[in-house]
Order: structure tokens, then sequence, then C-alpha cells
């Protein structure tokens, strides 16, 4: 039985203000009346799973449904020097959707969570003896992104025009702009999740998150009024040139399925879409003028942002997004923030992207 009394952290037991934070965590989430899992029990409509692990043994979660958002929890005594370098690997290990560690802050007495997310975003709530002021800000933070809902699914039809199969004068371009994103650094080194994980876990990893590895940005541009081309999830971004497995054609959105349609080749086996897919999807509905998006893992000086950081593929994000793009002066030509995450950026194609943002772009993205 857990102990649902919150109690003050007690940094000298092992764990202690893990088991603190955790409990503490629940009551509220549960006060909010959102469904919170316990242990792996079978999780038929998805909720929020805490999961303490201890992070000299981290032990994965093993959802048993994609809709259960996981919180991996872990508790350590000194404060890492680069929060994310130390999160990161343990919300991988975890298997967590976001990771939050806790360690004690010495000069104050208090205590400071530090969370990371699969887009690689860091930030921490600071916890100065307010055991309810501190959950409820935890909890407001964390909510948006655990009930938001991730449009991942793909449906692959092979009824792209045979003229389409070894690509176009489009698909060229995508070609060009994965290289120069490579040329300017943009293209960070993927993640080496496969030396942190065992290959069991690597497997539940992808079919979770529907992604083929950990790589991130994407590119794509506008076919006709309907249809765009868009780069695959996890591929290398330095050779997108293969039409099914590194280029896809988005054809469009089945809201029931929460799935993305592509045209695909027959007798090819396609890789699933990048999943900001559905956000791409959008603008281009909205906006005629808009004939290429890019998506990168960096900052620009002077630009709107979206105030929550939902997770990458979620309706949720690719609503603020779009809804900040059509707030802005000039939709076609828009340069949108992604809070603790990146960059959206609509052009008329690729190379005048390119040509807008070059010696303007930040590789640090700003954490908050
Ligand atoms: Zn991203």
């Amino acid at each position: 039985m857990t102990d649902t009394t919150i109690k003050r952290p007690a940094p000298e037991a092992p764990n202690a203000l893990r088991d603190w934070f955790t409990n503490g965590l629940r009551a509220e989430i549960e006060s909010r009346g959102l469904p919170v899992i316990q242990g792996d029990e079978p999780a038929e409509r998805g909720g929020i799973a805490l999961h303490p692990i201890d992070i000299d043994a981290p032990k994965s979660f093993r959802r048993k449904n994609r809709a259960v958002f996981v919180v991996g929890i872990g508790e350590s005594k000194g404060v890492p020097e680069i929060p994310l370098a130390t999160l990161y690997p343990l919300q991988l290990r975890s298997l967590g959707n976001i990771f939050i560690l806790l360690i004690p802050d010495g000069t104050h007495g208090g205590v400071e969570a530090f969370v990371s997310t699969l887009e690689q975003g860091s930030y921490s709530f600071k916890y100065w003896g307010d055991d309810q002021a501190f959950f409820t800000e935890v909890a407001d933070r964390l909510t948006p992104l655990a009930t938001s809902t991730l449009i991942i699914e793909n449906e692959f039809v092979p009824d792209l025009e045979p003229e389409l199969w070894g690509g176009d004068e489009i698909t060229a371009s995508i070609t060009r702009a994965g290289k120069l994103l490579d040329e300017l650094d943009l293209l960070p080194s993927p993640f080496p999740i496969d030396s942190y994980l065992p290959e069991a876990d690597l497997r539940h990893l992808k079919q979770m998150f529907n992604i083929g590895g950990l790589s991130y940005g994407n590119v794509s541009a506008r076919k006709d009024d309907l249809r765009f081309w868009m780069s695959a999830s996890g591929v290398d971004k330095t050779k997108l040139e293969e039409i099914g497995p590194e280029i896809l054609l988005v054809t469009d959105f089945i809201p029931e399925r929460r799935a993305m349609r592509l045209s695909v080749p027959p007798n090819v086996t396609p890789r699933r879409v990048s999943v900001d897919a559905i956000e791409h999807f959008m603008i281009y509905r909205e906006h005629p003028s808009v004939g290429a998006i890019l998506h990168i893992h960096a900052w620009m000086e002077d630009i709107p942002s979206t105030r929550i950081n939902y997770p990458c593929g979620t309706i949720e994000l690719a609503t603020a997004v779009a809804d900040l793009v059509r707030q802005s002066p000039d939709p076609g030509h828009a340069v949108i923030g992604l809070r603790n995450h990146g960059l959206t950026i609509t052009g008329e194609s690729l190379d005048e992207i390119f040509a807008r943002i070059d010696g303007k772009i930040q590789r640090q993205v700003p954490m908050a």
C-alpha cells in the first residue's frame, strides 16, 4: 500500500524525496479527477502512470496501452551539471514520456525537480516548503502534456502515381534541404539510444511512440492543393531520397482513426512519416500560400512561441503552432517557436526558407 498523505521531504533516507514527490503528485493528479495507473496494471483507456525508479538500477515501465503517459521519477544527491545529459538516459531507460529527477537544494533546505522531455526539453521546479503550491505547479505543467492526443498512426495506400515513384523536383528540394541542414550543423547527432537500451526495450519504445529512431527535425514541401511531401521518421536527413522509406506523400488526415494517410509506391516497405505530419497538414490546408515547412531544434530572436510544451505528434501541439501561424502577420513566411523544443518555419519553398533564416539561427533552444 502506498501512503497518500503528503510528507515533508527527509532527504537523509534513500529515495525518501522520490517517494514524497510521487505520493504528493499522485494525490494532486487524483484530486483533479485524472486516472492514475498503478504499477503496470493493464490500462484500457489511458491515464497517467507514476513510475518511481532507483537511478542506479532503472527499471523500464511496460505500457499495455500507448495512451498511458508515463512519468519516470528518480532522486539524486548532486545537482546535474547539464540536466538533460543526466536525465535523458534515465528517461529512456525508464521508458517514460517525461522524467523527473529530484535533488535536495542544500542551501535553502528545499528541493529542485528537474524535468526532461522526449523533445529534449529540460526545465525545473523549485520547492520552498509549501507542498500544496509545489504539487499544484507541477501538476499544472504536466497534465496538459499527459492528457494530449497523439496522431501518429499511419495508413499506407499503394496508390502513388507511377511518375512519382522516383520523386519529382519537389522531393529533390527535400533531399537538398536535408544536406543543407547537415552543412549548417543543424542535425544534432541522433541520441545513441541503442547503447542505453536493451533490444527488447528499444522495440517497445519504437512501437509505443511510433518512431523509427530518435532524430530531431523534419522537412516538408507542398505537392499540390491537398498533398505534401514529408521526411520519414527517424531517418538520416543527409540521405532523404527514396520515396516510401525516406520521403512520403501525405494525402489526408483520418480523424476517426487518428491517422495520417500516405500515398506510397507498390512493393516498397515504407517508413512512418515524421510525427509532426499532423501539424504540417493543418498549416498546408489552411494557408495556400505556404509551400514548404521546416522544423529544427534551434531558435531565433524575437519570435512568438507556444505556451505549453505539448509532446511531438499531438493534435494539441499541431493546433497551438497552427494558431500562431494564423496570427502571424504573414502566415506564408512565419517563424514560430515551440517552447523548450525548437522552430517551425513556413515559406514559399525550402530554398526560400533557408535563404531567409541564413545567419539568424541560434543552436541553443532557451529552456524555461
Ligand atoms: Zn521536434
